[in-house]
């Protein structure tokens, strides 16, 4: 009876979604560079199974690190004996799972929808009501909106992307993609309500009437699909692709270092088991590579924009080089501008700059890929929040964020359309 009890509890176990019992998110200041490596050192010990949520490679900004419960002691004792500040940011990140997972239900209960217009913008959603959204709104908008399946995931599903025109053939275009990095759920609700707002505001707002009559927007909402999913079913902090990795028992690359820029370089790792692992090839996730044949097949892309979160903050080229990209003058200003109006609305502060300068090395990111290839406005966006609640961000947060961000990309897109290159 014993062992049937403990067979049971193991079946349950496999079946269960990870926990997070105990996990704190600790938020950690270092007073100087030593003490930022000593931080960084951290991430050596592997059994302590650390997640890096945010880490800022300069002393201003507070790196915040996921801590499960069997490390806690030894991680706080090691920050304790070299004299380093830390607090707890998140107490019980079970706890706010649970309180998430309860809102996710009791949205899904209303989740049947016949009209874009009485879908739920203030809630997250999963990929089956995600999909069944973007079919709606091509269904409501035939003459504004289109969807092209771009290739598969790795587990078979389309990726799709919404084709936003008002005719014309191989327009100048601009390019959005959200959800690369499957746990950022801000950024899929974010990307759904762009949706939504553009055919909107088509033929009302003047700013975006005039984009649209003469430049296309492609966007793809669930960049990383098989990772989305394994957020909503398994693993809640999912970031990575969910493809094996030979002769490793982890699995999954990251989306954001495996392009064909400063590939494998500093700021992304070899070993599968990282979460910013470069993957086996260049291009060997098939959510990268459908991005890259489909860019390359175009050939008129005037802008890339890729939307991540958490930390607020708006980056352009380069990540793995110091070397300045030759239009920084004008990508800086730009930001600068995009920043200023997203903050007009509800006062949210955003850093912005270069990868390498705002936050730290990186390679094999999609902005300077896309940027390599010419497309000379490429950004990556961090959306909310500063890490109150990091990848958690409340789902009373969806549409102010939403709105906010919305305003900065207008002003890029109006940029770009004011001055064709
Ligand atoms: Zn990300």
């Amino acid at each position: 009876m014993k062992g049937l009890l403990a067979f049971a509890a193991l079946f349950v176990a496999v079946l269960a979604k990870d926990t997070f019992e105990g996990h704190q998110v600790l938020r950690i200041i270092a007073k100087d560079v030593p003490q930022l490596s000593l931080i960084k050192e951290l991430e050596q010990f592997t059994e302590f199974e650390l997640d890096f949520w945010r880490y800022v490679n300069n002393v201003d900004t507070p790196v915040d690190i996921r801590v499960p419960a069997h490390s806690l002691q030894y991680v706080k004792r090691y920050l304790e004996t070299h004299d380093i500040e830390y607090s707890v940011m998140i107490e019980d990140l079970q706890a706010m799972l649970d309180e998430e997972q309860q809102e996710l239900d009791s949205a899904a209960r209303s989740a049947e929808f016949f009209s874009t217009d009485s879908f739920d913008f203030s809630n997250y959603h999963t990929i089956d009501e995600i999909y069944s959204f973007q079919d709606q709104l091509v269904a409501e908008n035939p003459n504004l909106v289109s969807k092209i399946v771009i290739g598969q995931s790795y587990e078979g599903r389309d990726l799709n992307v919404l084709k936003f025109s008002t005719g014309g053939s191989n327009r100048p275009a601009i390019w959005i993609d959200t959800g690369l990095h499957s746990r950022e759920w801000i950024t899929h609700a974010s990307g759904l309500w762009f949706a939504k707002k553009i055919v909107t505001d088509y033929g009302r707002d003047p700013a975006l009437t005039a984009v649209l009559n003469q430049m296309d927007i492609f966007l793809e909402i669930v960049t990383n699909p098989d990772g989305f999913v394994y957020t909503h079913t398994s693993n809640r902090m999912w970031r990575k692709t969910r493809k094996p990795n030979k002769g490793s028992s982890c699995v999954g690359v990251d989306p954001n270092r495996n392009w064909d820029a400063g590939y494998r370089g500093t700021g992304s790792s070899g070993n599968p088991c990282s979460e910013t692992y470069y993957g086996p090839s260049v291009h060997s996730e098939s959510e990268v590579k459908s991005i890259v044949d489909f860019v390359q097949s175009h050939g008129n892309l005037k802008a890339f924009l890729s939307i991540h979160s958490y930390s607020q903050m708006l980056l352009y080229p380069y990540g793995y080089t110091y070397t300045p990209a030759k239009d920084k003058a004008e990508l800086h200003a730009l930001a600068e501008k995009a920043v200023n109006d997203l903050k007009s609305l509800y006062g949210t502060s955003y850093t912005y700059g270069s990868t390498i300068d705002t936050i730290y090395p990186a390679s094999g990111v999609t902005s300077d890929w896309s940027y390599d290839q010419g497309i000379k406005y490429s950004y990556t966006f961090e959306l909310r929040d500063n890490g109150r609640y990091g990848f958690v961000l409340p789902a009373n947060q969806i549409l102010p964020t939403a709105q906010e961000t919305w305003l900065a990309l207008l002003t890029i897109f109006s940029h770009v359309n004011n001055n064709p290159y």
